[in-house]
């Protein structure tokens, strides 16, 4: 059954060269064979995609005009709601949770007649860079399976890349999607703030949190931003956009892009062979006549602090909510005060009381102003820096990560090392601006993903600027 893109999919059920419900089971067969070792899936949604894959079926049986995804398998994030389906959010503190209603997202998909076939793994409640921090066992990386998957987001990432399901939802409040999609070969778009719905997906950091999709072509991952965008009455920050402008065409229109590329994204601690992966492929835009400007993003150098303050700050206060009494495993005390401490002590991991610990903190009377305040005052100067620098430059480019996927276990004792991977993909959130992570060759066997920034809402320059290096990769 060859249907990779979801072009090739539509084109398929339209020549009945398989059905919806055959597309499934290929998928189901795919998770079968490899998940027991990689571990991307949480929850295999069997009964669900079969009922939705048969609906497929029916509609174009009735030739009833079907949506754009239909019969396409589409694995979720273990943070998206799905109505019935458990929601963990990789944590032991919703383990039994089963959601009541279907986030804005899937409800979306669900119109465009996806195929959900299931929920995937995470680092607990999104903190994380590696999937290491889920309760429930780490994701393996596709391509090597002594690497990790990267974070949050791991099991999308992975679930795409092993040929699971041929898109993912994800969400990225400081990398999660773009650092597994680099990690594991794959495209993934953190949208600019606003322009997807949070309802329905359990919080982190509100501020930053974004849905956005994964897939293996820029194509498929604009058709599936396309699905889920737009104003939501139940968000109150999510904005209506525009349609999206007419795609690159040719490459004379790569005369116009002028690439700015950010010093701080290239400075100490970024690994050799990135650097190389990365300078190879902005010379291949140089060489099709696109423009690189050098451009300096000086607070870079702050942002990674501002974003831990700011994500600690809204974790805190988010998190408050797993009190035992109105969601989670609740664990019964003789007190008020008892019940609260053994919900919580037993229900969450470590990084999770971590950061609680470092965001009550940071918001307590007295330090305050000298943390989240201070770290506020950080964001604004970065987005004063991304517009100075969209001025002479109509994308920004560089690294997703300084690393190449690391080895299981490597950073897992030492918190700090693995917010360090964070480095280059805080920005984007911090500022709200868009961001996409697109392969951009290999170090060794080693996936290394080229991230683009463009100002807010212009998601359309992304997917051209990431069309094109897709298309420098197949020469
Ligand atoms: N590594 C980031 C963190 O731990 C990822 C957060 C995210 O995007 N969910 O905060």
């Amino acid at each position: 059954m060859e249907a990779n893109t979801i072009e090739q999919i539509q084109k398929g059920l339209r020549e009945k060269k398989f059905s919806a419900t055959e597309l499934a089971r290929s998928s189901f067969e795919a998770i079968r064979e490899r998940d027991g070792k990689l571990h991307a899936f949480l929850e295999v949604t069997e009964d669900l995609a079969l009922e939705q894959a048969k609906a497929v079926d029916e509609k174009i049986a009735k030739k009833e005009s079907a949506g754009v995804l239909a019969g396409v398998p589409l694995a979720v994030k273990d943070a998206i709601l799905v109505k019935g389906v458990r929601c963990t959010a990789g944590s032991r503190m919703l383990e039994h949770y089963v959601a009541p209603y279907d986030a804005t997202v899937i409800q979306k998909a669900k119109d465009a007649d996806a195929v959900i076939v299931g929920k995937t793994n995470m680092d607990e409640f999104g903190m994380g860079a590696s999937t290491e921090n889920s309760a429930f066992g780490p994701t393996l990386n596709p391509e090597d399976e002594t690497k990790v998957a990267g974070g949050s987001s791991g099991g999308s990432a992975a679930s795409v890349a092993a040929k699971e399901a041929l898109i993912a939802l994800g969400e990225d409040t400081g990398g999660s999607i773009r650092l597994p999609a680099s990690f594991c070969g794959v495209v993934g778009l953190k949208p600019t703030y606003g322009s997807v719905s949070r309802s329905g997906v359990i919080a982190l950091a509100s501020s930053f949190d974004q849905v956005g999709p994964f897939a293996r072509t820029v194509e498929d991952c604009e058709t599936l931003f396309n699905v889920i965008r737009g104003k939501d009455p139940m968000d109150a920050t999510s904005v209506e956009l525009r349609d999206s402008v007419p795609k690159f065409l040719g490459t004379e229109s790569l005369s116009k892009l002028r690439i700015g590329v950010p010093k701080e994204y290239f400075g100490e601690g970024l690994d050799p062979a990135v650097e190389s992966v990365i300078k190879s492929a902005l010379q291949s835009f140089e060489e099709a006549g696109a423009k690189l400007v050098e451009v300096t993003i000086p607070h870079v150098p702050y942002a990674l602090a501002a974003y831990y303050v700011i994500n600690t700050s809204e974790a805190s206060s988010n998190l408050a909510r797993y009190d035992g009494i109105r969601y989670g495993a609740s664990k019964e005390g003789t007190t008020l005060l008892e019940t609260y401490l053994r919900t919580r002590g037993e229900g969450f991991g470590q990084e999770v009381k971590r950061r609680i610990m470092l965001g009550a903190y940071a918001l307590s009377a007295g330090y305050y102003e000298a943390y989240y305040v201070k770290a506020q005052k950080v964001r604004t100067l970065l987005k004063q820096d991304f517009e100075k620098a969209f001025e002479k430059a109509d994308i920004v480019a560089g690294p997703v990560s300084p690393t190449l996927p690391f080895s299981l276990g490597a950073k897992t004792q030492d918190p700090l090392s693995m917010y360090l991977v964070d480095i280059y993909t805080v920005p984007a959130n911090l500022t709200g601006l868009p961001a996409l992570s697109v392969p951009a060759g290999k170090a060794g066997s080693l996936p290394v993903g080229m991230q683009f920034m463009a100002p807010a809402f212009r998601e359309d320059v992304l997917f051209q600027a990431g069309s094109m290096l897709e298309h420098f990769q197949k020469l």
